[in-house]
């Protein structure tokens, strides 16, 4: 069973999406942090991120691992390091290179064919995995997205004013909307989900609720509404 939750930045879907797949019992994929390394490693080879050639041959020479507790770069581990605001902004620049896009997909694919998985990004369920049974793309306000963003850099002792995390949200969609590869759409048959007036746990149970509708081939004892 693939679970594909997309959206925006700030619309909650890393939290939504680890808590889904702990509930479900299944494996929780954070793309998102597969682009970042790439971003990480571009950053650490001093090459410039339009340096098309380059940066995909870093991607396709890297070695990313995925433990359960974390991102490996060419066997360090880098959870922390890739949520720094500059590997943020560098990892929608090279998430528009095909090449990059390429690798990454296939190591996804390669994943959703070995199990059951919730996978959050952008294109999950558009590119990655049209034919997932249940795909959710989260949204929210922007004014919600850049509080929600701006108090979980605060929590790792980065903050930034709620301008600056707007502006680099409003960028950050732009980008990852206009690109000509994979650009971030909801799929077609994805329910939306605005979740600006939610808390994390009501977009869960949501979502939980609309797979049970769905599938008669999810066990039996899924949680039901409260
Ligand atoms: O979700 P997260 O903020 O960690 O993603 C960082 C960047 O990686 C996004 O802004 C986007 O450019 C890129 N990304 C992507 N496709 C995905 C996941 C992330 O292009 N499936």
């Amino acid at each position: 069973m693939i679970i594909t939750i997309d959206g925006p930045a700030g619309s909650g879907k890393s939290t939504v999406a680890r808590k889904l797949a702990e509930r479900l019992a299944v494996r929780f994929l954070d793309t998102g942090a597969m682009y970042r390394a790439i971003a990480f490693a571009v950053l650490q080879a001093h090459v410039h991120p339009d340096d098309e050639q380059a940066v995909a041959d870093i991607a396709e020479n890297c070695r990313i691992e995925l433990p359960d507790d974390g991102i490996l770069l060419n066997g360090i581990n880098v959870s922390t390091a890739i949520r720094q605001p500059e590997v943020t902004t560098l990892a929608s620049i090279v998430a528009a290179n095909p090449a990059v896009r390429k690798r990454l997909v296939a190591m996804q694919q390669a994943i959703g064919a070995a199990g059951a998985i919730v996978t959050e990004g952008r294109d999950q369920g558009t590119i990655v995995f049209p034919n997932a049974p249940h795909k959710f793309f989260l949204t929210a306000s922007l004014a919600a997205r850049a509080a929600r963003r701006q108090a979980e850099l605060q929590k790792k002792s980065l903050p930034q004013s709620l301008e600056e995390v707007m502006d680099q949200i409003r960028l950050r969609d732009q980008r990852d909307e206009q690109r000509e590869t994979a650009p971030m759409k909801p799929a077609a048959d994805a329910v939306i989900v605005d979740t600006s007036a939610l808390s994390i746990d009501e977009v869960v149970q949501l979502l939980l609720d609309r797979i049970n509708a769905n599938s008669a081939s999810l066990p039996a004892s899924l949680p039901a509404s409260p």
